[in-house]
C-alpha cells in the first residue's frame, strides 16, 4: 500500500516532544529500514503508524481496509497454544495443508503441534515471522525483530523475511539500529535524528539482492556512509 506519513509533532503527556516534522511516503511493496539511535522515536513512530497512538499532530494516509502485520523484538507467542494454534489466532480460516506448507517454508516442518517452550529462540521468531505474514498484510511493521539473536540465526531469519516479502509484497517498515542489517535488507533507509526526531537522511539503495549483512557491498557502503557522516548513527549528518 502507499503509505504517507506527515507528523508535525508528537508530544507525550509529560510535555516531552519525541517527533517534530517527520514525513515520508512509501511506495506499495517498498522495503524501508528505519535507523536511529536509542530514544530517537522509532517505536513511537511505529505506534503512530499502526494506529495504536493517535495523540499526535499531523496526518497519516493509507487505505483504510489495508491489513497490518507486526513483528516485535520478543516473539510474543501464547505459551499455552501450539504453533498451529498461535498461527490460527490471526488467520482462523487457514487450512491445515496451507499451514503445513508455510511452516515447511521457514524450516518448521513437523513443528505444528509443539508448544513455544519446546522451540529455540530462533524457531519462535520464525513462528512470529509467519504469524506477521499470515494476515497477508499490505503493511508490515517490524520493531528490531532479529535483535539479540546469534549471527547465523539472524541471517536465516532475514532470508526467510525476504522470501516472504517477495511472495506477498507488503510495504515494510523495519526498525533497527544495525546499519549493516538495514543496508542488507532495504530498498531505502530512513535515518532518524535524535529527539525530537525527523528524517536526517533518506537513502535509496540500488545494491542487487541477495546481499548479506557481511557481504563486501554492504560493508563497503557502510564504511563509505560513516566516513561521509561520522555521526550518522547518532542521528546527525552535519
Ligand atoms: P526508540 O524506539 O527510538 O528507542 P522511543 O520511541 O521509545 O525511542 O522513545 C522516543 C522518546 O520518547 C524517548 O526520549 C523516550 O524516553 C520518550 N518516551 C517514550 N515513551 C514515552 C512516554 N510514554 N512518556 C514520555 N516520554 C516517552
Amino acid at each position: 500500500m502507499t503509505l504517507s506519513v506527515a507528523i508535525q509533532s508528537k508530544h507525550f503527556a509529560n510535555g516531552h516532544c519525541a517527533i517534530r516534522d517527520l514525513g515520508f511516503t512509501a511506495r506499495p511493496g517498498e522495503f524501508l529500514a528505519i535507523v536511529g539511535p536509542s530514544g530517537a522515536g522509532k517505536t513511537t513512530l511505529l505506534k503512530i503508524i499502526s494506529g495504536l497512538d493517535t495523540a499526535f499532530e499531523g496526518r497519516l494516509q493509507m487505505p483504510s481496509a489495508g491489513k497490518i502485520g507486526f513483528m516485535f523484538q520478543e516473539p510474543r507467542l501464547m505459551p499455552w497454544l501450539t504453533v498451529e494454534q498461535n498461527l490460527r489466532l490471526v488467520d482462523k480460516t487457514a487450512d491445515s495443508t496451507k499451514l503445513a506448507q508455510s511452516l515447511a517454508k521457514v524450516g518448521l516442518k513437523d513443528c505444528a503441534n509443539l508448544f513455544p517452550n519446546q522451540l529455540s529462540g530462533g524457531m519462535q521468531r520464525r513462528v512470529a515471522l509467519l504469524r506477521a505474514f499470515s494476515v497477508a498484510p499490505q503493511l508490515l511493521l517490524m520493531d528490531e525483530p532479529f535483535q539479540s539473536l546469534d549471527v547465523p540465526t539472524a541471517n536465516q531469519l532475514r532470508a526467510h523475511l525476504l522470501e516472504l516479502w517477495q511472495d506477498i509484497k507488503p510495504t515494510v517498515l523495519f526498525v533497527t539500529h544495525n546499519l549493516q542489517e538495514a543496508l542488507a535488507l532495504a530498498d531505502r533507509v530512513l535515518f532518524l535524528s535524535t529527539g525530537p526526531s525527523h528524517i536526517a537522511l533518506d537513502l535509496p539503495l540500488d545494491l542487487p539482492r541477495p546481499r548479506g549483512v557481511d557481504s563486501p557491498a554492504v560493508q563497503a557502503l557502510a564504511q563509505q556512509l560513516l566516513q561521509r557522516y561520522p555521526d550518522l548513527l547518532k542521528g546527525r549528518v552535519d
